[in-house]
C-alpha cells in the first residue's frame, strides 16, 4: 500500500515567494493523479517536496502511512522521470537504467537483471549498449521511464515527461505510459500543463493556481463542471464558451446583448431576476439548428475550421461570438441558431467567478 498524503504543504522560497500554498491532498493507492495548471503555479515545486528534492517549508508529506517530510530522496522509495530524462550521457542504457539499483546498493548479476527486463518491456532492448546521445528522443523517454521502473517504487512522479516529444510521438508514448501504469499499478503523481494530457491519462486530477487547488476531480466531472471560470477558461481543447449577461425580469431567461436563452434549470434557485452571470457552454454541448429556433442563438456563420472529423463553426450574433462542434460541414454567411444543452450550460458569478449551483 502506498497512499500519498499531504496535508498544510506549503513551499516558500528566499523572496517571497509561496510556491505551493497551505495544501492538502490525498492520492490513493495505485491512483494516476494528474497535477495541471499555468506555468508557475507550483506543480513542479509540489513534485519536488513529495520526491524530497525541496524541503517543504511547512506541513506534512506520508507515502504509504511513513512521514517523509523530512526524509531524503533515496528514503523516500520514489522513482521520478524528469522532463529532459536526465540520463547520464557518458553510460551506457542499460548502466543508466541500473543505476538507481547500484545505489541501492544491489549486487550487480541482479541490477543488469533487472535492467534488461525493464528496457526490454520497453522495447529497448536493442539499444542497452548505446550511450543517450545514440538514441531518439522516444528512446530516451523510455530509458528515462525504464529506469523508473527497474528500481520497482510505490510512488511514480512524473515531471512532464512527454512534452520534449513531437505529437505523434507524444501521443503514442502517453497511450503506452497509461497501460503501464494500470499494469503496474503504481501510485502515480503526473504534472503537466497539458490539459488533454491530464484528462486523457488521470483517475482524478487536480487543476492547480497560485500555489493552491482549485479543483480536484475526475477528468470528466473536471471538463464538465468546473467550479471556477479559471478552471472553465483552462479545461477544453477548444475553449468553453463564457457570455457576459443578466437574468431576464421574468427570471426564465439569461439575456445576452439581443439574445436570450433559458435558464440552465440546475441554476433556476441560484439566480434571481437581474442578475449579473457569465453563461459557460462547451461547443461540444452546442449544436446548430434552423434560424430564428425559439430559446436559441440567432447568428450568422463567421468562421468553420475542419478538425478532422468534426468542424469548430464560430458564430457571430449581435456582437456575441459562439463556437459549436458540428459532425456536418456548414457554409458561411448562413443564418443559423445555436441551440445549448440545458443540462450541459453552467451559470458563473461574474464577481466572484464561482459556479452558481
Ligand atoms: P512550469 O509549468 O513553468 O514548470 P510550475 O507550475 O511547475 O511551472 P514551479 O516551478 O513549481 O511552477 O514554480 C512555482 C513558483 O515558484 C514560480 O513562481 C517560480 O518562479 C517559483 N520558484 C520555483 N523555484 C524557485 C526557486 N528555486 N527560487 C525561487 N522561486 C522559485
Amino acid at each position: 500500500m502506498a497512499d500519498i498524503e499531504l496535508e498544510n504543504v506549503t513551499k516558500r522560497f528566499p523572496g517571497g515567494v509561496v510556491a505551493v500554498d497551505d495544501l492538502d491532498l490525498h492520492i490513493a493507492d495505485g491512483e494516476f493523479f494528474s497535477l495541471l495548471g499555468p506555468s508557475g503555479c507550483g506543480k513542479t515545486t509540489l513534485l519536488r517536496m513529495t520526491a524530497g528534492l525541496e524541503r517543504a517549508s511547512g506541513g506534512r508529506i506520508s507515502i504509504g502511512g511513513q512521514d517523509v517530510t523530512r526524509l531524503p530522496p533515496g528514503e523516500r522509495d520514489v522513482a521520478m522521470v524528469f522532463q529532459d530524462y536526465a540520463l547520464y550521457p557518458h553510460m551506457q542504457v542499460v548502466d543508466n537504467i541500473a543505476y538507481p539499483l547500484k545505489v541501492r546498493k544491489l549486487d550487480k548479476r541482479e541490477r543488469r537483471q533487472r535492467a534488461a527486463e525493464a528496457a526490454s518491456s520497453l522495447q529497448l532492448g536493442e539499444y542497452l549498449e548505446r550511450r543517450p546521445s545514440e538514441l531518439s528522443g522516444g528512446q530516451q523517454q523510455r530509458a528515462a521511464v525504464a529506469r523508473a521502473i527497474a528500481y520497482e517504487p510505490s510512488v511514480f512522479l512524473f515531471d512532464e515527461p512527454l512534452s520534449n516529444l513531437d505529437a505523434r510521438l507524444r501521443l503514442e508514448a502517453r497511450t503506452f505510459l497509461k497501460r503501464l501504469q494500470a499494469d503496474l499499478g503504481v501510485s502515480t503523481i503526473y504534472v503537466t500543463h497539458d490539459q488533454s494530457e491530464a484528462l486523457a491519462l488521470s483517475d482524478r486530477m487536480a487543476v492547480m493556481k497560485d500555489g493552491q487547488v482549485r479543483q480536484l476531480g475526475a477528468p470528466k466531472e473536471v471538463f464538465d463542471r468546473p467550479v471556477e471560470l479559471f478552471v472553465a477558461s483552462f479545461i477544453g481543447s477548444v475553449p468553453m464558451n463564457l457570455m457576459e449577461g443578466r437574468i431576464s425580469e421574468d427570471g426564465d431567461h439569461v439575456e445576452l446583448r439581443g439574445q436570450r436563452v433559458p435558464v440552465p434549470p440546475a441554476f433556476a434557485g441560484s439566480v434571481g431576476p437581474n442578475d449579473g452571470v457569465v453563461l459557460g457552454v462547451r461547443p461540444e454541448y452546442g449544436s446548430l439548428a434552423a434560424p430564428e429556433t425559439p430559446q436559441a442563438i440567432t447568428g450568422r456563420i463567421a468562421v468553420s475550421e475542419f478538425l478532422g472529423t468534426q468542424h469548430l463553426v464560430t458564430v457571430e450574433a449581435d456582437g456575441l461570438s459562439v463556437q459549436v462542434v458540428t459532425k456536418e460541414a456548414v457554409a458561411l454567411d448562413d443564418r443559423v441558431s445555436v441551440v445549448f444543452a440545458p443540462e450541459q450550460s453552467l451559470l458563473y458569478d461574474p464577481d466572484s467567478e464561482q459556479l452558481l449551483a
